[in-house]
């Protein structure tokens, strides 16, 4: 085997994607729709690793992190007060010529349209990214409505709710997964910058002395969980955002930036959003969202520090991150070198003929009643393309069973990143992969 390198374009995992099933372009037998993907099978299971992952390094802290599932859709009073009515804008241009439209900020207007050559702008315009839709038959402006650009609303205005319904106190997180949809001027670049796309957020409440020992240890956490979940550290960077950067709600932000082929992007958004949205929600909805403090018997509004990933943008850095080519055997093998708490099938059970389907089938079988997570079955094609099938969607181990198999009780493990191959027990396999994924 010659060593193995990423090569990974946008091109590459796009095809991959597809060629296994991992994500489809939303409505493609329609002509597909811009932004908007669909995860099949092996997406699906990804994801979930995604959330779970994310769900456990949160809990690491040493505070109490409650979980909430918020409503996708929020009546107009609730984006008019968190500043999104006014503020949540992309400045927005178009080519008179041949009408593409660009965000502003993303393009040279000295130069000409890079679509037709000509120079012929409009002037900017704001353009807002929510998506406005109306509740009811009544179109007056109470039924106003709009889908929600980032999932952490729902949770500061149900505030009063969750701290009144469960037993916690100051310092505490509240947390999120769920859609967010931004219409955005020009989705681009697969799943990292999409229309409907899902968000992962932590709401950390804290007093205001408390700020800056949060914000630094949210900082290192949420490094800490990249490196977790088998990120190569030297594509990871921390950067502050300038003044100028900072949006409406907050006052001082750190992104967790990736080195992506197309450069070195936001992967996440570390944000002190000071007490703005509890203050907001209070004027607006007139409702107390303060909290006492039982040492100083005053009220106060907490501060918040905000840790907001999208589960999409981190599973295509995954993909970025584990691919890798090599040539085994004089051929090109591709491989996905997902963390195993990551890959979407833990191991693969494989008769090496059809004949020791069986067999196979029943130890299989008995295995995937007792686990929780997902095993395969895969009997068609040839031994080496069953490898190569596996290796290319991460299976971190592939178990093969033999015509020794029967005599010797064993099964030949397969190792998806070292290719060793060892002869396990039948009666071993499921500590095999315990171990595994310890
Ligand atoms: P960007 O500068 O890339 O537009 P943003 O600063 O607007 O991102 P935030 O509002 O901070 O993004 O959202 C938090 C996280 O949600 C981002 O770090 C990213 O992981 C994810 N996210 C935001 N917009 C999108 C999108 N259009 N598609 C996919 N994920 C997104």
């Amino acid at each position: 085997m010659s060593s193995s390198q990423s090569k990974a374009t946008l091109d590459t995992i796009i095809a991959l994607c597809k060629r296994r099933g991992l994500v489809y372009q939303s409505a493609e037998i329609y002509g597909g729709i811009n932004g908007i993907y669909d995860f099949g099978h092996l997406g699906h299971l990804i994801k979930e690793n995604i959330r779970t992952a994310w769900k456990k390094s949160i809990k690491k802290i040493d505070g109490d992190i409650l979980f909430l599932e918020g409503a996708l859709l929020g009546p107009h009073a609730v984006w008019q007060a968190s500043g999104h009515v006014e503020n949540f804008h992309d400045p927005m241009v178009d080519c008179l010529q041949c009408k593409k439209r660009y965000r502003a900020d993303e393009i040279n207007l000295q130069k000409a349209c890079p679509a037709c050559g000509k120079i012929a702008w409009t002037e900017v315009r704001q353009f807002n990214m929510m998506f406005k839709t109306e509740l009811g038959a009544t179109a007056d402006h109470s039924s106003i409505a709009y889908l929600r650009p980032e999932t952490a609303q729902s949770i500061f205005i149900n505030f009063k709710n969750i701290i009144s319904s469960n037993r916690v106190k100051i310092p505490f997180g509240i947390a999120q997964i769920g859609k967010a949809f931004r219409n955005e001027i020009t989705p681009k670049q697969f799943l990292f910058r999409m229309r409907e796309f899902e968000q992962m957020e932590l709401e950390w409440f804290c007093t205001q002395q408390d700020v800056e020992t949060y914000f630094s240890l949210w900082l290192d956490m949420r490094r800490d969980f990249y490196m977790s979940v088998g990120i190569n550290d030297k594509h990871i960077r921390l950067r502050k955002h300038e003044s100028n950067e900072l949006a409406h709600y907050s006052t001082q932000c750190t992104d967790v930036e990736y080195e992506f082929p197309f450069g070195w992007k936001e992967l996440e958004g570390i944000a002190h959003r000071g007490n703005f949205d509890l203050t907001q929600h209070s004027k607006h909805s007139g409702k107390e969202l303060a909290v006492f403090d039982e040492e100083t018997k005053k009220t106060y509004m907490p501060q918040v520090i905000e840790c907001s990933v999208g589960v999409d943008r981190l599973f295509i850095t995954l993909l970025f991150d584990a691919y890798n080519e090599d040539e085994l055997g004089g051929e090109k093998r591709t491989v996905l070198k997902l963390h195993p708490h990551i890959a979407p099938i833990k191991a693969a059970f494989l008769p090496l003929t059809k004949k020791l389907s069986e067999p196979m089938h029943r130890i299989y079988k008995k295995i995937q009643n007792n686990v929780a997570y997902e095993i395969e079955f895969d009997q068609s094609g040839s031994i080496g393309k069953r490898y190569r099938r596996h290796d290319e969607i991460g299976t971190p181990v592939c178990f093969t069973y033999d015509f020794d198999s029967e005599q010797d009780n064993c099964v030949t493990a397969r190792n998806r990143d070292t290719l060793k191959q060892e002869r396990v027990s039948i009666d071993h396999i499921e500590q095999y992969l315990f171990d595994l994924l310890r």
